[in-house]
């Protein structure tokens, strides 16, 4: 294998977003195929006996088990470290996978973790019901408080984790201040950065240690794949979670890598037109409805700290129909549209949070989070935005919105 493109760091230091999602980490084979090279092998071979004793013990580069290392993931986690702008990257077999490594392997029991209460379900019962089975305490705050972060710190605390936007009210965290309190208190921030995706919100621009992914999402973005990654710097991928992964197994499937790499080649421009539509989408329907959310709306508490974080609001917004029976006359007088809970896709589809996502919480939990009976959440895909806004409001009109 060559290393051909984007893995020399001082050539690709230059190299903007949309560059680096198609040309980051390619590597070549002796036959100088263009696209990556797809390798479905678990083990590899070895000229002789001390070739492979050098590699396990650390002495030669080379690959021993995909469970460790694999070249098509390799090129994976080397194109996803380049555009995160992060030192290294490890591949996950999923996003869920992603967020547990990223925090489980930098914790022990009697540490003390704070987490942005508006998180992903799982996300939140990682924090909630996993955590305290281990001896981990958690505290959930508001996370777009921007002084609550500093309250919840105890002298045990270990790491902070927040989505922005989150999942499903897309509340937005102030990065800069959040990393900034983090680390006079030597802290390890973790950021979810699956509803943005790295071509539109790097959180290590803004003091982000660890950024973690469901490449499921934007990444993969045609919803064939599950697949998750951890950016960090090298200290932390290779001495933190590297014995972790490697003794757990979260493994990315090369093929699952495969497909997420030909997601990579076309990320920026689906990450725009997705946001361009959900933002003219999102202005039809304010009009409409109670409240609507979405960073890119000047609406939204906390439009201009989004904008100055993201380079577009993402395609996703939620809204309030009000009650739970409207929210399902529009999910079902939806023709376009498809009720589905998967976000990032190229197809819009568009989701009733109470009843699925976040049917798994208490309602309690639910009522603190902004999650009511008559939010809906929709991804805005690719088709043509006129049809989209016919389908809405058709929708919405049958719902007597
Ligand atoms: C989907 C999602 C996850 C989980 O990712 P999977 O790939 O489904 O395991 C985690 N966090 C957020 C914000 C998500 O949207």
């Amino acid at each position: 294998m060559k290393k051909t493109t984007g893995t020399d760091r001082d050539v690709t230091a230059g190299w903007r977003p949309a560059t680096r999602a198609l040309r980051g980490g390619t590597w070549r084979s002796e036959h100088g195929e263009t696209s990556e090279a797809l390798f479905l092998t678990s083990g590899y071979t070895y000229d002789d006996a001390a070739t492979v004793a050098a590699r396990f013990a650390g002495e030669a580069e080379g690959m021993t088990y995909s469970r460790l290392q694999n070249p098509t993931v390799g090129m994976l986690e080397e194109r996803i470290a380049l555009m995160e702008g992060a030192e290294a990257c490890r591949a996950q077999a999923s996003g869920m996978a992603a967020m547990t490594a990223a925090l489980l392997c930098q914790l022990s029991a009697g540490d003390h973790v704070v987490a942005g209460r508006a998180a992903f379900g799982s996300c939140r019962w990682l924090v909630d019901s996993l955590f305290p089975r281990f001896g981990i305490e958690a505290t959930t705050i508001d996370a777009a408080d921007d002084a609550a972060w500093e309250a919840a710190i105890r002298p045990n605390t270990r790491v902070f984790f927040y989505e922005t936007p989150a999942n499903p009210t897309l509340d937005v965290v102030d990065m800069a201040h959040v990393s900034a309190v983090a680390k006079a208190h030597g802290i390890v921030t973790v950021v979810d950065n699956a509803f943005a995706g790295p071509t539109l919100q790097r959180p290590m621009e803004f003091g982000a240690d660890v950024v973690a992914y469901s490449a499921t999402k934007l990444m993969d973005g045609q919803g064939r794949v599950l697949a998750g990654a951890v950016c960090g710097s090298t200290q932390f991928i290779e001495e933190v979670l590297l014995p972790f992964q490697r003794n757990t197994g979260p493994t990315l499937s090369p093929f699952n890598a495969w497909v997420v790499l030909k997601g990579l080649e076309t990320l920026d421009l689906r990450a725009r037109r997705q946001s361009e539509n959900a933002l003219a989408l999102g202005r039809v329907v304010e009009g409409r409805v109670p409240r609507i959310l979405h960073p890119g709306l000047p609406s939204h508490p906390r439009h201009a700290l989004a904008m100055s974080q993201m380079d577009a609001g993402g395609p996703i917004f939620a809204f309030d129909t009000g009650s739970r029976e409207k929210a399902f006359a529009v999910l079902d007088a939806l023709q376009l549209i498809d009720i589905s809970n998967n976000i990032g896709d190229a197809r819009s589809l568009m989701c009733h949070p109470a009843s699925t996502t976040h049917a798994g919480l208490t309602a309690e939990v639910r009522a603190e989070m902004g999650v009511t009976e008559g939010l809906l959440r929709i991804n805005v895909g690719l088709e043509d935005i006129a049809d989209l806004i016919e389908d809405t409001e058709r929708a919405l009109g049958a719902a007597g919105l």
